[in-house]
C-alpha cells in the first residue's frame, strides 16, 4: 500500500503534467512525452513487457509493446504509455535510471494484481494522470454510484473498466465495497471508510450463494445490470442493518475471475 503521503505528492506529480498542457480530456500521453522530448514507440516486442521506460546517453525511450496490448488510442495501451509516464515524471524513479542505480524495467498492466511498490506508484500516476481529480470530481458529483456511471468515466476518460472503478474508488467518491473473486473463493475485499458494513469477506471464503457473484460461479448466467442483493448475504458477520438493500454489480475480467461493486440501495441521494 502506498501511503497517504506518498499518493498525494505523486498526485502533484500527474497534476503538474496535465494542467501545464491540458485543460480537458481525454488526456493525451503522447503529447506530454512530445513537450518533455521522450520519443516513443508502438512495436511488437515478443513478450517481454506491456511498456518499457529506457534512459540510454540523457535521453528517454518509451517502447509500447502492440503485441500484448491494443491499438494506440485503447485504454489499456493508454494507460500503459501513462504509466511508463510516472517512471519518469516522478522524480526518484528517473534519478535512479539516469545514475544507472536501476535497470530499465519491463512494466506489465495488471491492475488486479499486487506488484512491487515502484510499479504501483508508477500505476497511481497513471490513474491520476488520465483521471485527474478535479476532473473526476466534475464528472461524478451529485451522481449517485451506478453501471450508468462507471461507463460515463470510462467513455469520458477513456480508459478500462478496471481503471475506471479503482480511480472512482481511491477518490472515495460514494459508499462502497468492491470483492474480487476467483474460481468461487474470495480474493480481496476492499471497501470506503463510509461503506455501512465493516466486515467484509475475506480471502479464501467462499463467494456466497445468493449473489450475483455466487450465481456466476454456479453456472448461471452473466449479468449485465445491477441487481439487488441482501445485505445478510454478502456480509452475515455484520450484527446491524440486517437485510438492507443492495446493488451489486459484476464485471466479468475472464473465465474465472470477477470484481464485484456493491454500494446500498439509496432512494434519496443528499449531499
Ligand atoms: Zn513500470
Amino acid at each position: 500500500m502506498l501511503t497517504f503521503m506518498r499518493k498525494r505528492q505523486i498526485a502533484q506529480y500527474a497534476d503538474a503534467a496535465t494542467s501545464y498542457y491540458f485543460n480537458r480530456y481525454p488526456v493525451d500521453s503522447e503529447v506530454i512525452a512530445q513537450e518533455e522530448s521522450i520519443t516513443f514507440s508502438y512495436g511488437d516486442y515478443g513478450d517481454y513487457f506491456d511498456g518499457l521506460l529506457q534512459h540510454k546517453c540523457g535521453s528517454f525511450h518509451i517502447f509500447i509493446n502492440l503485441n500484448r496490448l491494443e491499438l494506440p488510442y485503447k485504454p489499456r495501451t493508454r494507460y500503459t504509455f501513462a504509466h511508463e509516464l510516472g517512471h519518469y515524471f516522478i522524480d526518484e524513479h528517473r534519478i535512479a535510471l539516469q545514475n544507472g542505480l536501476v535497470p530499465s524495467h519491463p512494466s506489465f498492466n495488471q491492475l488486479i494484481s499486487s506488484k512491487n511498490p515502484v510499479e504501483k506508484e508508477a500505476d497511481f500516476f497513471a490513474s491520476c494522470l488520465l483521471m485527474p481529480e478535479r476532473f473526476m470530481r466534475q464528472e461524478c458529483q451529485r451522481r449517485p454510484l451506478s453501471s450508468t456511471l462507471i461507463q460515463h468515466i470510462q467513455d469520458t476518460f477513456n480508459v478500462s473498466t478496471t481503471a475506471a472503478i479503482f480511480r472512482y474508488f481511491e477518490l472515495s467518491m460514494f459508499p462502497m465495497s468492491i470483492i474480487c473473486c476467483k474460481e468461487g473463493k474470495i480474493l480481496w475485499s476492499m471497501r470506503t471508510d463510509d461503506f455501512t458494513f465493516k466486515w467484509l469477506p475475506q480471502k479464501g471464503d467462499s463467494v456466497p450463494i445468493n449473489t450475483i457473484a455466487g450465481d456466476f460461479f454456479n453456472g448461471r448466467s452473466k449479468s449485465e445490470n445491477e441487481e439487488i442483493v441482501y445485505s445478510d448475504d454478502w456480509f452475515p458477520n455484520n450484527t446491524r442493518d440486517n437485510d438492507t438493500e443492495l446493488y451489486e454489480k459484476c464485471y466479468y475480467l475472464n473465465a474465472n475471475t470477477i470484481i464485484s461493486l456493491i454500494w446500498v440501495r439509496e432512494r434519496r441521494i443528499s449531499y
